[in-house]
């Protein structure tokens, strides 16, 4: 199994929470605790314009980090 190359990118400044797929790539939960996101370094999915709470977008993180196994993307976002 391929794992990912960008286990450790860049940490934003507004970086709550990293957490890894299933390949290693960062899957990160940004913004603030009240109005946060989450995006996928391996794969690119993701919502960084849809505001939730820190809870849900941990939650949904984490499920997306369970089952994701892509190591890298090069989508334009
Ligand atoms: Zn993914």
């Amino acid at each position: 199994m391929k794992l990912s190359p960008i286990t450790a990118p860049a940490e934003p400044d507004d970086l709550l929470i990293r957490m890894h797929n299933q390949v290693g790539a960062a899957v990160d939960v940004t913004g603030t605790p009240g109005s946060s996101y989450w995006a996928c370094h391996g794969c690119g999915h993701g919502y960084s314009s849809i505001d939730h709470h820190v809870d849900t977008s941990r939650a949904r993180a984490n499920d997306h980090a369970a089952g994701c196994r892509a190591a890298y993307h090069r989508l334009d976002r």
